[in-house]
């Protein structure tokens, strides 16, 4: 995915410009170059799969943790970390910044872009705004996301390379290599397990990060309730239209590869026809299974 061509400076200036009161604007204009440096330290780190060296600017510019006890009180005292991620809620979400928040979040073809399926309906900070108020607005680091996918990353902030989702923006490399897979077994009917397993050759941090990504957003589960219409539709298909196994294994092989074409190599769809592809008991029959 394309990272966006948004910069880090007009859209703090934007989300900015209408703050209120006045004081609290220009103590927000003030950091404008703070945000700016930071924006910059973080898509180097990205760029590197780094995230986790950006310790220092977690809780800037205040310096310290607010506890959720504290947030109130803190936000009453005119605490500007608090305000930096009101920045993001009140001034990005809900006001000027508004069209750079619809931008952003339509920028998968409206879908989430962590799992690839739900639909974008807001964007997650892949640091999160909590441990780095600075980056509450910058945008590479919002990326459009599924309600569900944003609710099971919660607030986790990487404490090493390998602690970390996947970066739409900046882990592209990581569908150089083919990690998802599915175990297709029966009978009495298809089932279907997906996992991951990284090639040999795929980087060690980019191996690990499939993995926590796969985990964390439980995909596992997301994709398995995906596959009973897929398989149902294919099933009555060939009902229709019987194929030998040696042919069967021919369209299915090539209906992987479209989809991992069109959807990506590392889809649940790719993964799961490459499964039927190898799976001898349904190629050999076990499609019939359910429909007899
Ligand atoms: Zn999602």
């Amino acid at each position: 995915m394309v990272k966006p061509s948004l910069d880090a400076s007009t859209v703090y200036e934007v989300c900015t410009a209408t703050a209120r009161p006045s004081g609290v604007r220009k103590a927000l204009q003030g950091l404008k170059e703070t945000v700016v440096k930071a924006a910059t330290a973080y898509e180097v780190a990205a760029a590197q799969q780094a995230q986790h060296t950006l310790d220092h600017l977690k809780h800037q510019p205040d310096g310290e943790s607010a506890t959720k006890a504290t947030k109130a009180a803190k936000a009453a005292k005119g605490s500007i970390n608090e305000e930096l991620k009101k920045t993001y809620v009140n001034r990005m979400v809900g006001g000027a910044g508004r069209a750079v928040y619809d931008k952003l979040r339509g920028s998968c073809h409206g879908l989430c872009a962590l799992c690839g399926h739900g639909a974008a309906d807001t964007l997650d900070h892949q640091l999160p705004k909590d441990s780095f108020p600075l980056l509450s607005v910058v945008p590479v680091n919002l990326v459009p996301a599924c309600s569900r996918c944003n609710h099971q990353k919660k607030e986790q902030a990487p404490t090493h390379a390998g602690d970390q989702t996947l970066h739409p923006y900046f882990d592209g490399d990581v569908h150089d290599h083919l990690w998802l897979f599915a175990r297709v077994t029966g009978p009495p009917k298809p089932s279907v397990i997906f996992y991951v397993d990284p090639p040999a050759d795929m980087p060690p941090a980019f191996a690990a990060r499939a993995r926590h990504h796969f985990a964390t957003l439980e995909l596992s589960g997301l994709y398995n309730s995906q596959i009973a219409y897929e398989l149902r539709s294919l099933g009555m298909s060939l009902a229709k239209h019987p194929l030998p196994p040696a042919e069967l294994r021919e369209h299915l092989q090539e209906t992987a590869e479209i989809k991992a074409a069109v959807e990506g190599r590392n889809s649940w769809k790719a993964a799961l026809y490459q499964g039927l592809v190898d799976s001898a008991w349904y190629v050999e029959g076990g499609w019939e299974e359910p429909w007899k």
